[in-house]
């Protein structure tokens, strides 16, 4: 499976900034990489990126609303999204799970919102160091991607997962390429239950994924990609990650 590298620039950049490190991407990947790579930023700067970008990299979104349209203040639709070319949704990352109380059952009806306009939701799962302490991540994930399965039905093999154990993510701490397989295959196996189309599901590690660790992560059977927050910021350590999921 063609691997994807995803970066998640955060509530991070400004024009100019932006278009710094858009001009070293785009420099670099003139050529079409042989993974796919696509880049998730902030709304305000979807226009931006839009006309920025090289044709080879892909326009995300950290979130879309649950709803079509209507008296939703300060929410973004993924019908707005498809007019500025978003190709994928970030849905349920963890950061929106803690500070926004999001709901196992909204970010499943976030995803059915993507999927209705044809983006590809990035779904987010992952267990907090408590819950992996206490050796509920499996528990935890399966729960997480139960309830994306139960809303979206026959249509789950169009998303892709990202796993991103909480306490991987900024912090520096990344997950052993073994102890991130083991939860991928878990969830491999989830989605072979529910789909006879399991194999097209892109299940993407995130959490601290640098130059540095990335070949490792990527290497393993499940490990179809990275999510990349802090090094999709700095264009040597993108670019870095990208050779190494090629
Ligand atoms: C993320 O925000 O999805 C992420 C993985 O962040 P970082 O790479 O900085 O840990």
């Amino acid at each position: 499976m063609k691997k994807l590298i995803a970066g998640n620039w955060k509530m991070n950049g400004n024009l100019s900034a932006n278009h710094a490190l858009l001009a070293a991407l785009a420099d670099a990947l003139r050529v079409k990489p042989a993974c796919d790579v696509a880049v998730c930023v902030p709304a305000p700067y979807l226009a931006q990126v839009q006309s920025l970008k090289a044709a080879s990299i892909d326009l995300g979104s950290q979130d879309v609303s649950a709803h079509p349209s209507g008296a939703y203040t300060g929410e973004v639709c993924a019908a707005m999204l498809k007019d500025f070319g978003v190709r994928y949704a970030i849905v349920g990352h963890s950061e929106r799970r803690q500070y926004h109380a999001e709901s196992d059952a909204l970010v499943a009806d976030k995803a059915k919102a993507a999927l209705a306009e044809g983006i590809t939701p990035i779904v987010c799962v992952g267990e907090t160091l408590a819950e992996r302490q206490a050796g509920r991540t499996e528990e935890v994930v399966k729960r997480q991607l139960a309830a994306v399965i139960h809303t979206n039905g026959h249509c789950i093999s169009e998303i892709v997962l990202a796993y991103e154990p909480v306490w991987a993510i900024g912090t520096g701490k990344t997950a052993s390429p073994e102890e991130a397989q083991s939860v991928h295959s878990v969830l491999r196996a989830q989605l072979k239950a529910a789909t006879d189309q399991s194999a097209r599901v892109k299940i993407l590690y995130g959490g601290s994924m640098n130059a540095a660790n990335a070949s490792s992560l990527l290497a393993q059977a499940d490990i179809d990609g990275g999510l990349i927050g802090g090094a999709s910021l700095k264009a040597a350590d993108f670019l870095s990650i990208i050779a190494a999921a090629q």
